[in-house]
């Protein structure tokens, strides 16, 4: 299994199959599971073997699965899989910290993630310094001696800053601090964050993994000891855990997960290249155009891929940015990203509602900026839709 390439990996990777030897995997909807006798319970409490299982908080032989094929997928150990990204990225954190702890973390974040640096680790003393995540400057004046642990978004949301995995790790690791990073719109196909430095990546499955829209997830990646001496324990005794259900779906993304990643993110860079000269635009931002900031990077970090999604700043504010979203027939509006339809969100007034205008400010959230996730439609119907929504915008 180790020499298949990766899309033998997605399609087979994992694979346990049942009694009845089903083609298709099975999702085993189980809470538990009977013990011959009393004494094999007894046996399996106090160690439990790879095809051994307690209670579906603790493991279930399709979650396993998927722990599996995604760990094949990243090059890592060992995989736990979580209820949604944010189960994932909480494990991932608290299952390290404790009070007195110092944390150096960028200040572009998903804002479920900004909550728990910015407001739930506080609580437990837990102190956290927020840097610019590209300026490897700041990261290098932040870490300290008592530094436990640094957290970064690969690519920031929504205005698609990519930050230096090996760099950063560098960093981190001279003063022996833990590297977690949250890898979702860097999208496991094109980023190998752990190769790349980090000692920990989480993923919410929500977005590509699933792909279609379906179902909540997550997944922590690292070494075996960390998933199972740190991350595990505090997972299956907090309650996070991934259904079976939505496992499997996870699951079956994973077989399309490279074909579908490739086809939008193809699919992004010519509407990034189509769009980016409209006169309704102040800027077209897509990590995998020439004029980004760190498209440098995107080559050695992403292999040249720039991503699914791309964001617009529109002419005219959020009157201009209303407009062009209602002026949309084929993109929908909402706040997913990673799905086979493509998705347009306005996180000045949605995900990033909660920001002070300082701080959207400092990061790019302007009243003008539409973030859009590239899906499986036609390009050249998405680009005509855009332009039109474009041109629309301004009227
Ligand atoms: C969506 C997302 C999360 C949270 O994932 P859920 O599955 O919604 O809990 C975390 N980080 C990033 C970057 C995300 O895009």
């Amino acid at each position: 299994m180790d020499n298949w390439n990766t899309r033998t990996k997605l399609v087979h990777g994992g694979t346990r199959r049942s009694q009845y030897n089903e083609v298709s995997e099975a999702i085993f909807l189980t809470q538990g599971f009977v013990y011959d006798n009393a004494e094999q319970a007894e046996a399996r409490f106090i160690e439990t073997g790879p095809d051994e299982f307690i209670y579906a908080r603790y493991g279930n032989p399709t979650v396993s699965m998927f722990e599996q094929r995604i760990a094949l997928l990243e090059g890592a150990e060992d995989a736990f899989a979580t209820a949604s990204g944010m189960a994932a990225v909480n494990g991932a954190l608290t299952s390290v910290l404790k009070a007195g702890d110092h944390v150096v973390s960028a200040k572009a974040l998903f804002g479920s993630c900004l909550h728990i640096l910015e407001n739930i680790l506080s609580n437990f003393g837990v102190e956290v310094t927020f840097v610019d995540g590209p300026n490897l400057d700041e990261w290098r004046a932040a870490v300290r001696p008592d530094t436990k642990l640094c957290f970064f978004e690969s690519m920031s949301n929504p205005t698609l800053e990519v930050i230096d995995i090996k760099g950063v790790s560098e960093i981190a690791h001279s003063v022996g601090a833990l590297v977690v990073v949250d890898n979702v719109f860097s999208t496991p196909v094109f980023s190998k964050a752990i190769e790349q430095g980090a000692d920990v990546v989480v993923y919410s499955a929500t977005k590509h993994i699933d792909g279609q829209g379906r179902a909540l997830g997550g997944v922590v990646l690292g070494t075996k000891d960390f998933i199972r001496g740190t991350l595990e324990p505090y997972m299956k005794h907090t309650g996070g855990s991934l259904s079976p259900f939505n496992a499997w779906i996870m699951l079956k993304g994973l077989e399309t997960i490279d074909l579908r990643v490739r086809a939008q993110a193809d699919a992004a860079l010519k509407l990034a290249e189509a769009v980016q000269g409209h006169p309704a635009l102040i800027r077209a931002i897509y990590p995998g155009l020439k004029n980004h900031a760190q498209n440098a990077l995107v080559q050695t970090q992403l292999g040249g891929k720039g991503g699914t999604v791309l964001s617009l700043d529109i002419k005219g504010g959020k009157e201009a940015a209303f407009k062009f979203l209602n002026a949309m027939t084929i993109a929908v509006i909402s706040n997913n990203l990673g799905d086979a339809k493509s998705i347009a969100t306005h996180p000045a007034t949605t995900t990033h509602q909660r920001l002070s205008d300082e701080l959207k400010d400092e990061l790019g959230i302007s009243p003008g900026l539409v973030r859009f996730s590239v899906g499986l439609e036609d390009a050249d119907d998405l680009i005509a839709d855009l332009s039109a929504a474009l041109d629309a915008s301004q009227l």
